[in-house]
This record gives C-alpha cells, sequence and structure tokens, in this order.
C-alpha cells in the first residue's frame, strides 16, 4: 500500500493548491478526485466557463450595440454560433485542467482517479476505474459543493437546471427564468441576455446579490434593468413545473399576490451546499454540522486531529480564492509554520458588466457593530478613461473610519472592478488611511482614479473632479 504524509481528496482550487504547497515544503503528496479532469468546480464547471462565456457574450453584444458608434461597419449580420461559442469555452478549460496536470506532475505529487472514501483515520480507500487504498499521515478534506435546489424542485437538468447545464445549452433561451438574483444567477443571466433571451429573475430578498452593500445592489439592479433584465424582488417561490418545452413558475409577491412566469429555461441558482457524498466521513469519526459542513477550528482542523478541511466544504464564502488561501494555510500548519488568513480581506466579485467588486465591511455592518464611519463615493462617468470607453456606470464607494481615517470597506461597480478591487485589499492589509489612497498617484486615465477620488472624498469632500 502507498503511503504518503499528506493526501488530499478533491482537486479544486482549494485541493490543488494545497496539494502543490505541500509539495513545496517537503512532504509526499497524494490527491484523489472522482472526475478524470482536475480542477474541480471552479476550473470545469465554475469560475473558468462562466467567465469564457461572460466574455465571448460581451463581444457579441459590444459588436451589435457599440461598434457603430466606434465608426466600425460590419457589413451584413451579426450571427451568433452558440456551438462554437460553448466549445471555445471548453478548450478554454481543457487548457486550464491540463495545466493542473501539469503542475501536479511538475510537483511530483501522485494523481488518483477515483471517490475517496475514509476507511479509517489514516486509510483512504479509491474507488474508480483502478481501484486502490492509500494510507496517509495527514489527510486534507477538500471536496467542494454542489448546486442548492428547493424541495419542491425537480431539476431535469434539460430546462430545469442548475449552473452547470446552463455552461452548455445547445439553444439560446427565449425566456429564461432564473430563481436567485445573487451571483450565478446575474452572471449566467447576463450571458443569455446578452446572446438575445429575454431573462426575468426571481428574488426572494428585497434585493439583488443581498450580502453585499444595499448601495452596490441597488446600482446593480438599476443598470441591470436598463440592460432590460426584468428584476423581480421579494417573490416567494413556489412551485416550477415543466410542460412540454415550457417551464411554469408561480411565486408569492410582497404583496401575497400569485405571480406566474413562463418560460422555456429555468435557471434555479438559490445557492450551493457543501459536497461529503461518499466520503465516509464517519469511518474516520469525523464530525459534520448541522448544515452538513466539515467542522473545523481556526486552524481548519476537524475533531480529527490530523484531518482537516478546506474551501467550499467550510464555513464561510464559497470562493476560489478563499479555497485556495486555506490550501496554503493547511499546508503551512501542517509543516509546523504558522500561518494567517485574513477573512475580512478576502474580496468578492461579480463578473456582470459593469463588474462589482467588494472588500471588507459593508455599510450595513459597519452600522450594525456601531462603528462611526465616513464615506466617500465617486461615480464613475465623471472619468475620462469612462468616457473613453463609455463605460459610464457605477461609483466606487470607500467606508473609512470616522476617527482614524482607516479604510474599513471598499465598494466599487464599474468597468474592471474584478481588478481594481485588488488595490483596496493591498491597502487595507497594511491599514491605510482614507487619505494615504487619496495621496497617492493613480495613472490618468485609468478606471482606479475612481479610488483615489473616492478616498478623497472620504477625507472630507475633497474630490478633484466632481
Ligand atoms: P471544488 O472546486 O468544488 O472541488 C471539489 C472537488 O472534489 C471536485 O472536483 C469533486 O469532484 C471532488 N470530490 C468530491 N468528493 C470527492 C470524493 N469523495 N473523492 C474524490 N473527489 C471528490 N468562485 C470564485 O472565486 N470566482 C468565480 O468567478 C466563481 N465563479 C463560479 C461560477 C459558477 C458557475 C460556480 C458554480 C461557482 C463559481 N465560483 C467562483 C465558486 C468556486 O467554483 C468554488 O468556490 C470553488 O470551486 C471551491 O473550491 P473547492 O476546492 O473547495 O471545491
Ligand atoms: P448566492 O448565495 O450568491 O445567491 C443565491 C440567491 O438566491 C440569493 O440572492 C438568495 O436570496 C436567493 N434565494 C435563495 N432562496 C431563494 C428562493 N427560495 N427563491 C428565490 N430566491 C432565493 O448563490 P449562487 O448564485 O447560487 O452561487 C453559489 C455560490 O457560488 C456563491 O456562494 C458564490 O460565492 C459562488 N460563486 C461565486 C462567483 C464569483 O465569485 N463571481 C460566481 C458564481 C458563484
Amino acid at each position: 500500500m502507498n503511503s504518503y504524509d499528506v493526501a488530499i481528496i478533491g482537486s479544486g482550487p482549494g485541493g490543488y493548491v494545497a496539494a502543490i504547497r505541500c509539495a513545496q515544503l517537503g512532504m509526499k503528496t497524494a490527491i484523489i478526485e472522482k472526475y478524470s479532469t482536475l480542477g474541480g468546480t471552479c476550473l470545469n464547471v465554475g469560475c473558468i466557463p462562466s467567465k469564457a462565456l461572460l466574455d465571448s457574450s460581451h463581444h457579441y453584444e459590444d459588436a451589435v450595440k457599440h461598434f457603430e458608434e466606434h465608426g466600425i461597419d460590419i457589413p451584413g449580420e451579426i450571427k451568433i454560433n452558440l456551438e462554437k461559442m460553448i466549445s471555445r469555452k471548453q478548450a478554454v478549460v481543457d487548457q486550464t485542467t491540463g495545466g493542473i496536470d501539469f503542475l501536479m506532475k511538475k510537483n511530483k505529487i501522485d494523481v488518483y482517479v477515483g471517490i475517496g472514501s475514509f476507511k479509517d483515520a489514516t486509510h483512504i480507500s479509491i474507488v474508480g476505474e483502478e481501484s486502490t487504498e492509500i494510507e496517509a499521515k495527514h489527510t486534507i478534506i477538500a471536496t467542494g459543493s454542489k448546486p442548492s435546489t428547493l424541495p419542491f424542485i425537480k431539476l431535469d437538468k434539460e430546462r430545469i437546471i442548475t449552473s452547470t447545464e446552463a455552461l452548455k445549452l445547445k439553444e439560446i433561451p427565449k425566456h429564461l427564468i432564473v430563481i436567485g438574483g445573487g451571483v450565478i444567477g446575474l452572471e449566467l443571466g447576463q450571458v443569455y441576455k446578452r446572446l438575445g433571451a429575454e431573462v426575468s429573475v426571481v428574488e426572494y430578498m428585497d434585493r439583488i446579490v443581498p450580502t453585499m452593500d444595499a448601495g452596490v445592489s441597488k446600482e446593480l439592479n438599476k443598470v441591470l434593468k436598463k440592460q432590460k433584465f426584468k428584476m423581480n424582488l421579494s417573490h416567494k417561490v413556489k412551485s416550477v413545473e415543466r410542460k412540454g418545452d415550457e417551464v411554469i413558475v408561480k411565486a408569492d409577491n410582497k404583496k401575497g399576490e400569485e405571480v406566474t412566469f413562463t418560460g422555456d429555461y429555468c435557471l434555479v441558482a438559490v445557492g450551493r451546499h457543501a459536497y461529503t457524498d461518499g466520503l465516509n466521513a464517519e469511518a474516520a469519526g469525523v464530525k459534520l454540522t448541522d448544515r452538513g459542513l466539515v467542522d473545523v477550528n481556526e486552524h481548519l482542523q476537524t475533531n480529527v486531529p490530523n484531518i482537516y478541511a478546506i474551501g467550499d466544504v467550510i464555513k464561510g464564502a464559497m470562493l476560489a480564492h478563499k479555497a485556495e488561501e486555506e490550501g496554503t494555510f493547511v499546508a503551512e500548519t501542517i509543516a509546523g509554520q504558522k500561518p494567517h488568513i485574513d477573512y475580512n480581506l478576502i474580496p468578492g466579485v461579480v463578473y456582470t458588466w459593469p463588474e462589482v467588486a467588494a472588500v471588507g465591511k459593508t455599510e450595513e455592518q459597519l452600522k450594525e457593530a456601531g462603528v462611526a464611519y465616513k464615506v466617500g463615493q465617486f461615480p464613475m462617468r465623471a472619468l475620462g478613461r469612462s468616457r473613453a470607453s463609455m463605460d459610464l456606470d457605477g461609483f466606487v464607494k470607500v467606508l473609512a473610519d470616522k476617527t482614524t481615517d482607516e479604510i474599513l470597506g471598499v465598494h466599487m461597480v464599474g468597468a474592471r472592478a474584478a481588478d481594481m478591487i485588488a488595490e483596496a485589499v493591498v491597502a487595507m492589509e497594511y491599514r491605510a488611511s482614507a487619505e494615504d489612497i487619496s495621496r497617492m498617484s493613480h495613472a490618468h486615465p485609468t478606471f482606479t482614479e475612481a479610488i483615489k477620488e473616492a478616498a478623497l472624498a472620504a477625507t472630507g469632500d475633497r474630490a478633484l473632479h466632481i
């Protein structure tokens, strides 16, 4: 039987990063993945394919709606080749997952394909085409998550679908009903909206992206409505039924009146849940929480000292970069180091256009905690860079401590917000004040000037360009 210092179950961004870091630290490492391609949800059916389709659909929309204004005339009709769009997406996925194979080889990590399940706290059986058993001094559970649904919904995966099917549709929906105005619903909703579908979002809460800053939710809602999304907030879905090629969704609105939506596809995007099926955690004595998450302490260690867990299968934001940080954290912990993760500084991004990005506390959180804060906000439309590219929607908002001026949160809606948020993360990691940012030179013309201007606004109404 092969023996390892560390075995990792699951090869998503949590698992594969943990494996690389363990190998870098000199540990004999194995990774177990039930699918034949590595990379988990993120690389196969999550982050990467959704961004590939967002990019393709964005190009199409630009060609149809904006090229003319730029003085670019395209003779003839601009057409979508959905099959090609989906196969380009798949090529991006294949190249990316292939990259993980390379990294495993480079770092001399043994890859096992099959379902990993505990026999006891130090033995894992792997059931796949070539079943085997391995021994591991330490194990890291990185089994990720799966889409959640509602108890009364029968996902047929043809017309009543999750994000996984939405990434490989064979036709553009005429009317896509999206249940859940969160990250997946809005990103994939926007892909098909751009390609010509009517998109109706049915959201239970009174705002979309409800965990983000309320000002951001409001702005994104306004912009998406301008893009002709049909937003139905405060709607409680009570039934989803398929009749032939139609899907009928019934919901109660705020007033308790029944509202019926009829479409040809329904994307159920109401969150994801931790995935531990087949893991046989009980054989190792590993405890799960009431919500089915693997229970861990501050060292990401389970109740069984040699078993750790990371990523979507434990508490916290379900984000690839959070899983990656935890992968590194656990590898270094096992190696006897004392790593640290500041969960307050894990940024969140929604890759709609305009993009949404945030780090730190929201206004709602600061109010609830009774923290005195000041706000500096600057609209994207006031930037020369925004006018040049005609990306006028959105704003940057800097929240700073009223007394010390330390930046407590940065929230933005706008072109390239996903990349811009890194500046806020660095600033907050070094506990910068709003004044620090306001005194740093930002290249002109760039979208990042909005961060400087919002910081100037926070330091006392000193924005220069409004
Ligand atoms: P996963 O990536 O879920 O990987 C877990 C792996 O474990 C899987 O490959 C699974 O097959 C394997 N596994 C499970 N059980 C076993 C077993 N018993 N034996 C062997 N293998 C097993 N996050 C972002 O940060 N940015 C984004 O842009 C983004 N976009 C997303 C878009 C979509 C459509 C979706 C669905 C998710 C997106 N996410 C995004 C979330 C991101 O994909 C997850 O947070 C991330 O993949 C979690 O990583 P993980 O390593 O914890 O688990
Ligand atoms: P989410 O938590 O972002 O959004 C789910 C939405 O569904 C919420 O707005 C919620 O209020 C709503 N909802 C819940 N129950 C409902 C009901 N009965 N009727 C109507 N609405 C209901 O979840 P998601 O969009 O499914 O994404 C799952 C996870 O994947 C998220 O945690 C997210 O972090 C991750 N993800 C991240 C990215 C990214 O980083 N860009 C992209 C996609 C997914």
